[in-house]
């Protein structure tokens, strides 16, 4: 048997680096046993996945070097490797779960169902799908069908008994079949769930091990299911532990930046990063903390996985960074990385041409431009000071900005512009006078070239965390300002939802 796995990223957001984290240990098992790794893009939330995020999710595991042998860009005799190409797939394979009596259709308007949870509530009941669509007669489905009414299919679940997951390394794991709901496999616009749409790929693309993160465990249940009803094997299943701040929470970009663009654009070697993602919850054998891919290939073994939440520890990270950036690499390797990562034609020429009227030697452009070479800035409370703004008011631009640059998803010009424009109308605040703490926190000082222009530049990641660093520095909301904040900032966006979050 060839070993196959994969990583299926939905691509609704930046690269993170917990996908990247589960390609690596993919990866890593598909090659050492000489088998392939897949990858499969899961975009069937049409309203949440976009092109930008797919083209993004790709180029950052390939800077990686997390190479896969199919995929929607490589192809390969499985595809397509998009789901959203696979439309007709799902709806054959819900037909046949229909016939075989495993699956149902349910006519239940979200109202009713709303209804159904709240007289479950009342009652103390956990809320959950009471199976009604169960109770239609089959000349009662035809008519509401004939009649074109609104309906998702949903599975059939076993009314009692326990579910028993065997899981690579957490070995039996026990949910009792009462606490897994009759999940909805095809939505009421024809689209497919996860659920439906994940087992089926995975049967069809030959995938023998998932290997996925903890979040998935309660999922397992279904699609174990599943592969039953339709008479498949069901591959190994396999549950790595989450990633972790430092204070043992799942991993959030309020606490750590998540986005692997990030980490490139900060200047971290990829290596290093890969290395760092490989001792999550795994360890060499000699138990040294530095090593390529090659040799984590040569030495991996699933089973020295360690289910105790890895920490992802931006400090340790730049410490092994160090490491490779002194060990690994002669002074001229360096150089090369290093104009490669910013000193490259195509980054120069974004920024030289907004210093360009402002400078009479060469020797200007780094003062003047430095901020767009730099990781974070050493910024102080005190440079937030000025004659214009409360101290107060400066911490809430800050904050209503870091909200909204957090949340806007296309992040150009235009639309930073409107954003900030809208943010600053609605605190009553002269935009000049609005922009001054956001140049300090982007660009060092309260003048700089267009700030929105230098946030293009910057990209999203970069901006984003200095202005929440620039936040922490004169200090964020309090736990009695956040809420009354927060609700004053949704106020601003409601008539303009389309501006942010
Ligand atoms: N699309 C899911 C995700 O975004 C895949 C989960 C799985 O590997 O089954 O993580």
């Amino acid at each position: 048997m060839t070993i196959r796995t994969r990583i299926a990223p939905s691509p609704t957001g930046d690269p993170h680096v917990g996908t990247a984290y589960i390609a690596l240990f993919n990866l890593v098992f598909a090659r050492q046993h000489g088998g392939q790794f897949i990858l499969r893009i899961e975009d069937t939330d049409q309203v949440r996945s976009t092109r930008a995020s797919e083209e993004q999710i790709l180029e950052s595991l390939r800077w990686l070097g997390l190479g896969w042998d199919e995929g929607p860009d490589v192809g390969g005799p499985h595809g397509p490797y998009r789901q959203s190409e696979r439309m007709s797939i799902y709806q054959q394979h819900a037909r046949q779960l229909i016939e075989s009596g495993h699956a149902f259709y349910c006519f239940a308007t979200p109202d009713e169902l709303d209804e159904m949870r709240r007289e479950q509530q009342a009652r103390g009941e956990t809320p959950r799908y009471d199976g009604r669509g169960l109770e239609l007669s089959p000349s009662e489905v035809q008519r509401r069908l004939g009649a074109g009414e609104p309906h998702v299919i949903r599975m059939k679940i076993p009314a009692e008994g326990v579910c028993v997951i065997d899981d690579m390394l957490r070995g039996k794991i026990e949910i009792p079949w009462s606490q897994v709901d009759m999940q909805v496999l095809v939505k009421a616009d024809g689209m497919p769930t996860y659920h439906l749409a994940n087992v089926v790929d995975d049967h069809l693309m030959e995938i023998t091990h998932v290997i996925r993160g903890e979040e998935w465990i309660s999922s397992a249940p279904k699609h174990q299911l599943l592969y039953r009803y339709f008479g498949w094997n069901q591959p190994l299943f396999c549950h790595m532990p989450l990633l972790r701040n430092p204070d043992k929470s799942k991993l959030s970009k309020r606490k750590n930046p998540t986005s692997i663009n990030y980490y490139r654009r900060m200047g971290y070697l990829p290596e290093a990063l890969l290395n760092y993602l490989g001792r999550m919850g795994w360890s060499m054998p000699d138990e040294r903390e530095k090593f390529s891919l090659a040799e984590m290939l040569t030495s991996f073994d699933l089973q020295r996985v360690s289910l105790g939440g890895p920490v992802f520890d931006v400090d340790k990270l730049n410490w092994l960074n160090g490491q490779w950036l002194r060990e690994d690499l002669s002074a001229d390797a360096l150089v090369q990385r290093f104009r490669d990562w910013a000193f490259n034609v195509d980054y120069l020429g974004q920024i030289i041409p907004h210093v360009q009227k402002r400078i009479h030697t060469l020797s200007d452009v780094v003062p003047l431009a430095g901020f767009f070479l730099a990781g974070m800035l050493d910024v102080k409370a005190q440079d937030f000071e000025n004659a214009k703004l409360s101290a107060d008011q400066v911490r809430q631009i800050l904050q209503f900005s870091s909200w909204y640059l957090d949340g806007e998803r296309a992040w150009n010009i235009e639309n930073l512009s409107a954003g900030l424009t809208t943010i600053a109308q609605a605190m009553d605040i002269k935009m000049r006078d609005f922009m001054i703490p956001i140049f300090v926190a982007i660009a060092g000082k309260p003048q700089a070239p267009s700030i929105t222009d230098a946030m293009g530049i910057l990209g999203a990641d970069i901006s984003r965390a200095r202005v929440r660093h620039a936040l922490g520095v004169v200090g964020g909301p309090s736990k009695k300002e956040v809420k009354a904040w927060e609700k004053q900032y949704r106020a601003i966006f409601t008539s303009d939802s389309d501006a942010g979050e």
